[in-house]
């Protein structure tokens, strides 16, 4: 790995086919919490978390100062408020949001059309034919953040490589405001480096049962053959086998449809009583909701999925004829089936709830934290 270009390394590889592209990942650094810090300059320097300062809110980004103290996304706020007891929060502004990544949006379609939204705050690019005929995607990436800092006064960090999931992990080794380039012949030395948990849609249940397969870092799994991670990670396996040899055939595709997005929770306790399923749901609301307006989508179709004890799973689902307004509307929505389904015949281990039919983005692969993952 390295921090600058060699263009004739690149350009080499350019033409050289085999799947080999020039991708850029941009992500912003802290994205929303920096928005925040940015529109109040009370807050600069300061610890800061956006998201519900509630007892069952969530961190939704979290600034560097609040990271020193161990302050993460998708963490609990008042675990967050423990671990750093000045953290100021700040209620998130997808409206603002939203309004930065479209002129985010536009500088990127500037260099090419193959631009890949993974959420508000990261994309990928395709520039192996960039538009303004630069050729070397190190130089477009550092024009792009200079762009970006110019007009929105943020930082964004990038990775350069020849595939999405290199180039997705490349733009984390230097954040915040950092680039790094990963070249064709670094890529496997690279990957074989890596702890597993790293690899984009690994989440910590994958990683958990990596783990327990002897599988730690990139190099582990690249001693695994095909059967036995089909064996052990069913359609999974293709990619994990491809990814530890540093290959990534995935296409970066402008406005794919997302089928849909959701979240589960398996219960530490099962539950069985109507309070406790209702506020169970509610949990299961807040972050799925947040997850929805992060990505900035819609969708008309709420399914609620419950696993009984004995694993058979029941899941009843409500079409409107318009796009989910709101979260209120998401919530009414998912009462209504769960309503209609109690009393239950049995304790539930797992409930979840997804919004589909959308219009937007996503990442086939992806798996997120904790017990939620992204359906
Ligand atoms: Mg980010």
């Amino acid at each position: 790995m390295s921090g600058q270009s060699n263009e004739a390394d690149e350009n080499a590889v350019g033409a050289a086919g085999f799947g080999l592209r020039k991708i850029i990942h941009v992500d912003m650094d802290a994205f929303y919490a920096s928005v925040e810090q940015r529109d109040d300059p009370s807050l600069r320097g300061k610890p800061v978390a956006v998201g519900g300062s509630s007892e069952r809110g969530v961190v939704a980004a979290a600034s560097y100062e609040s990271r020193v103290f161990g302050v993460r996304s998708a963490m609990p706020s008042v675990r967050a408020a423990r671990l750093c007891p000045g953290l100021i929060f700040r209620k998130p502004r997808f409206d603002v949001y939203r309004a930065v990544s479209q002129q985010i949006r536009a500088i990127f379609e500037t260099f090419t059309p193959h631009v890949e939204p993974l959420s508000l705050d990261e994309a990928y690019l395709d520039v192996t034919d960039d538009l303004r005929g630069i050729g070397s995607a190190t130089r477009i990436a550092q024009i792009i953040r200079a762009e970006i800092r110019a007009q929105t006064g943020l930082t964004a960090s990038a990775g350069v490589s020849y595939n999405k999931f290199i180039a997705k992990l490349a733009s984390d080794e230097n954040k915040p405001d950092g680039l790094c380039v990963i070249r064709p012949g670094e890529g496997v030395a690279y990957v074989a480096s890596l702890p597993i948990r790293r690899f984009h849609g690994v989440g910590p249940r994958s990683a958990e049962k990596m783990a327990r397969l002897g599988i730690e870092t990139g190099a582990d799994l690249a001693t695994k053959d095909i059967a036995f991670l089909r064996a052990n990670f069913g359609s999974f396996a293709d990619y994990l086998y491809r990814a530890a040899r540093g290959v990534d055939l995935r296409a970066v595709r402008a406005d794919r449809p997302r089928k849909s997005l959701g979240g589960e929770r398996t219960f530490d306790r099962d539950i069985s009583s109507g309070s406790a399923l209702r506020e169970a749901l509610d949990n299961i609301v807040d972050i799925v909701w947040e997850r929805i307006d992060k990505a900035g989508s819609r969708g008309r179709t709420v399914t609620l999925k419950l696993k009984h004890i004995d694993f058979t799973i029941l899941t009843r689902a409500r079409s409107m004829p318009h796009a989910v307004a709101d979260k209120r509307e998401f919530a009414q929505l998912g009462h209504a089936l769960l309503d209609a389904l109690l009393p239950l015949p049995q304790p539930i281990r797992l409930m979840g709830l997804t919004l589909s039919a959308l219009e937007g983005e996503e990442d086939e692969i992806e798996e997120q934290g904790g017990q939620l993952s992204l359906l």
